[in-house]
């Protein structure tokens, strides 16, 4: 009984969930959304992964009277990562029903250009609550049609300090709505946030299967605080250093360590939380579309990030406390990959890591690294690397444009492209690096879609 034709879903969703694949439902759709169809507020307790985008999403859809223009599902997300990939996931289930306006609302973005997507109220609003609070008290966004409202990452959106703007969120839409509440973990402060907005709400947890649970190697190398760095590169050289997410404590290092693995021949980037909105995408659209082989972050920068089953994930310093090193690692092995989590430890970070072995309950496996003296500069350059246009959603550019324009004038094989990334103003595609430069000529001599658009190459 876990087909979703056992569910009194539209035919339109059920066809959508036919070509995005979806055989059966997961764990969490099979329990979640006989009750959400049925109109009753839900709390669930679920990990990204679980499909639990595709539960609420189809849940909202389910309920949408796409003649009616009004603001009838909103759905706050605690980063603005998330909400991309919320909308994304939402507008593939509604491919099939024609009409449907969702508009994605985050702060870091420019409010003009949303106040001007605000003239005709959009059907389903994706967005942070900062910004979803502001337009409602503006008025340039109305909540008295809402009839389904999505915390997704609730706890995240707490840790973030949200809490208050949520209140007022709630205070400013329809009274009578339904509440789907999600969230990975249940501190009492979630508890208390579905005291205070649920009405005897359907309470599901989902177990991870034990046997799909991912295996992740540990490993600790004592290193040198002199030599951390040719540690690094050492371990970052060759096959497993292709995708790789680095952490540091401090910001300054983030930036020092991008510099030098730059500097060396890597194709790395740094990403904290002082950069523009705009850098962050561009750091991970490359990192995503593997134009970037090696990300550093801090901890904060890392959180927002939908970024897992890496293979590789360096500790560069040891965390400053177990639970966020158990963070860290979780960004590698997940959905039955084995990853490996190496940790460098200088001998003054030994309490730390003795910490960390005690909530553990085993001893660490500490393994020895030669570091060999540095060879120079050796390429270690990412496979791809990325072009930007300076057009995107406004412009109706669509992915197929872009793939079209390349593979037709610019005489590039489809297997010589890459991930493709529209946004709304900007969109970014991989390209096979040894024919980056010429994919960029002459993408600059002949048209997209018709038009001479802008195009330069990243980095
Ligand atoms: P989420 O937990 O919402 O981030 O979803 C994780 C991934 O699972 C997404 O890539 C979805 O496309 C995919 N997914 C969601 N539901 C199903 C399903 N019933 N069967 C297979 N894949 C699914």
């Amino acid at each position: 009984m876990t087909a979703f034709n056992t569910l009194p879903l539209k035919p339109a969703l059920l066809t959508s969930v036919e070509t995005l694949g979806y055989s059966e439902m997961t764990p969490i759709q099979a329990q979640s959304l006989p009750a959400m169809l049925e109109g009753r507020d839900v709390i669930a307790q679920a990990q990204t992964g679980s499909g639990k985008t595709a539960a609420f999403g189809l849940s909202l859809l389910q309920s949408l009277g796409v003649e009616t223009i009004r603001l009838q599902a909103l759905v706050l997300c605690p980063t603005r990562e998330l909400a991309d990939q919320v909308s994304k996931a939402i507008r593939k289930l509604a491919a099939n029903i024609p009409n449907v306006k969702l508009l994605t609302l985050c702060g870091g973005m420019p409010l003009g250009p949303q106040l001007a997507s605000l003239t005709h109220d959009p059907h389903i609003v994706v967005g942070t609550p900062g910004r979803v609070q502001e337009h409602l008290k503006r008025g340039s966004l109305h909540g008295g049609g809402i009839k389904v409202l999505v915390l997704d990452e609730a706890d995240r959106m707490l840790d973030m300090g949200f809490s208050e703007a949520i209140d007022d969120i709630v205070g400013r839409i329809a009274k009578h709505h339904q509440t789907l509440l999600f969230s990975a973990t249940y501190p009492d402060e979630i508890r208390e946030v579905s005291r205070r907005l649920q009405r005897n709400p359907v309470e599901i947890t989902v177990e991870a299967p034990t046997d799909t649970k991912p295996a992740i190697e540990q490993q600790f190398i004592d290193v040198d605080p002199n030599r951390k760095l040719d540690a690094l590169a050492q371990l970052l050289t060759g096959e497993r250093g292709q995708h790789a997410l680095v952490f540091c404590n401090m910001r300054r290092d983030v930036d020092a360590v991008a510099e030098e693995l730059d500097r060396r021949g890597f194709s790395a980037l740094a990403l904290h939380g002082d950069m523009e909105q705009r850098d962050r995408d561009e750091v991970l659209v490359q990192f995503a579309n593997r134009s970037c082989s090696v990300l550093i972050a801090t901890d904060v920068a890392a959180r927002g990030l939908d970024i897992t089953a890496l293979p590789l994930v360096i500790s560069y310093d040891v965390a400053h406390d177990p639970d966020t090193h158990t963070h860290r690692i979780g960004r590698t092995g997940r959905a039955g990959q084995t990853g490996l989590a190496i940790t460098l430890c200088t001998p003054r970070e030994q309490p730390k890591a003795e910490n960390i072995e005690q909530v553990l309950g085993r001893p660490l496996a500490w393994h020895p690294l030669k570091i060999s003296p540095p060879r120079g500069k050796t390429l270690n350059l990412a496979p791809m690397k990325t072009l930007v246009i300076d057009a995107g959603r406004q412009d109706k550019l669509r992915p197929g444009d872009i793939l079209g324009a390349l593979t037709g004038d610019a005489g590039l094989k489809a297997d010589d492209v890459g991930k493709i990334d529209v946004f709304a103003t900007r969109a970014y595609v991989a390209i096979t690096r040894s024919l980056a430069n010429r994919a960029l000529e002459r993408l600059r001599a002949g048209k997209i879609k018709g038009r001479n658009l802008r195009v330069r190459s990243l980095h």
